[in-house]
């Protein structure tokens, strides 16, 4: 049956009319919908064993759509730790839950991923959006969430069930209750946590190929089984780049460039031509500091902020200037907030000394990522006083 494969990759139309004619027709087509166990791939090699934490932080709306939020985000880690262990040796642990509202809403996966420093906690690897679902029934990985290239950031949207009930209860309209309930669980679960395997493949530098059975196609399936070879051998390397800061981006770029078959070509090209920008301006920093930043987060040395004037603390208006006091009353006590409070400052006064040591001071005193440290303080740095 072709449509068996095809199904959830056609977006929204990942049922197909022609079912639905009799219902052992519907059988068949349900015994196809059913999701494909995650395994890792025979052989496998268990290299070193690490263990990593990452830290959950939802928005009201994606709260607000998924009952018990925190349970079941510590189910979806040991489910993909069911993935992540056979194959890569890594083992996640749970950072921490908490509430958050992204400072430019939750309608751009882009801009979610832009302010998820924002939430980030002290000594986590890997920090994840979850945020609202799509109104419609998507098969698109990147509508349904987004992971950045070497960087501890992803995004992932919360499943819409009532929309998903009902593509699969028109889609198989005969089939009795219980097994279409069954059916409609088992592939929640199979979806929620290929989405997370995914996009937290793209943080450690995964590519997406072009077969139907593997969890970097660049669409949804039911056929995905797991990572396929290549992206494991790209999953290995971007964990030593991720956990142990090392300087392998040459060694990836050299394995995409003669390993072109299996991936669709534009990406792999894509991600040559940005791992060879990233080589050029690792060449230009000191090697220590080098293999200390993570390219995602390193605007500052690939587009580092140009150096501008100063100007007096008192070109701000009576309200920002009352502002900055009351977030370095709060300083001592409570860092986040003083960081919530001044955050609209820091880019509205580029050129105010006091804002940028206020904000680069902040970010140490917040423990963020060492990357993001340094992007809050190149403002500071560039900053030049009279
Ligand atoms: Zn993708």
């Amino acid at each position: 049956l072709l449509v068996a494969s095809a199904g959830w990759s056609s977006g929204c139309l990942f049922y197909d009319s022609r079912w639905g004619e009799s219902t052992a027709e519907q059988k068949h087509a349900a015994a196809h919908l059913r999701p494909a166990a995650l395994d890792a791939p025979r052989g496998a090699t268990t290299a070193e064993r690490r263990t990593a934490s990452i830290r959950a932080c939802a928005t009201r709306a994606y709260a607000a759509e998924t009952l018990a939020w925190q349970e079941r985000f510590d189910e979806l880690i040991r489910n993909a730790n069911g993935v992540l262990e056979p194959a890569l040796g890594l083992t996640l642990r749970n950072a921490g839950t908490t509430s958050w509202t992204p400072e430019h809403g939750e309608g751009g996966l882009s801009e979610v991923i832009a302010d998820l420093p924002s939430c980030e906690g002290a000594d986590t690897d890997w920090v994840v959006a979850l945020v609202q679902s799509t109104p419609k029934v998507v098969a698109d990985f990147h509508v349904l969430g987004r992971g950045q290239t070497y960087s501890p950031y992803l995004a992932v949207r919360a499943p819409n069930d009532p929309a998903e009930l009902e593509a699969l209860t028109r889609a198989l309209p005969d089939l009795d209750e219980a097994t279409r309930q069954k059916l409609y669980s088992d592939r929640k679960r199979h979806k929620t946590l290929t989405l997370f395997l995914h996009e937290f493949a793209h943080t450690l530098g995964a590519v997406h190929r072009t077969a139907k059975d593997t969890i970097m196609s660049p669409s949804y399936g039911a056929a995905e089984r797991g990572y396929d070879v290549e992206t494991l051998t790209l999953l290995r390397e971007g964990l030593d780049i991720r956990l142990s800061r090392a300087n392998r981006y040459a060694e990836v770029r050299k394995y995409l460039e003669d390993h072109a078959a299996g991936f669709v070509e534009s990406d792999r090209q894509e991600q040559v031509q940005f791992l060879a920008r990233w080589e050029q301006a690792l060449s230009r920093v000191s090697p220590s500091q080098g293999t200390l930043v993570e390219p995602a987060a390193a605007k500052s040395i690939t587009d580092p902020p140009k150096p501008v004037e100063a100007v007096p603390f008192e070109s701000m208006s009576k309200e920002d200037r009352q502002t900055f006091d009351e977030a370095i009353k709060i300083e001592p006590t409570s860092p986040r907030e003083a960081w919530e409070l001044a955050l609209p400052l820091f880019e509205a006064h580029p050129a105010v000394h006091e804002v940028q040591e206020l904000r680069c001071r902040l970010a140490k005193e917040r423990k963020f990522y060492p990357a993001v440290i340094e992007a809050h303080c190149a403002r500071l740095g560039a900053l030049q006083q009279q």
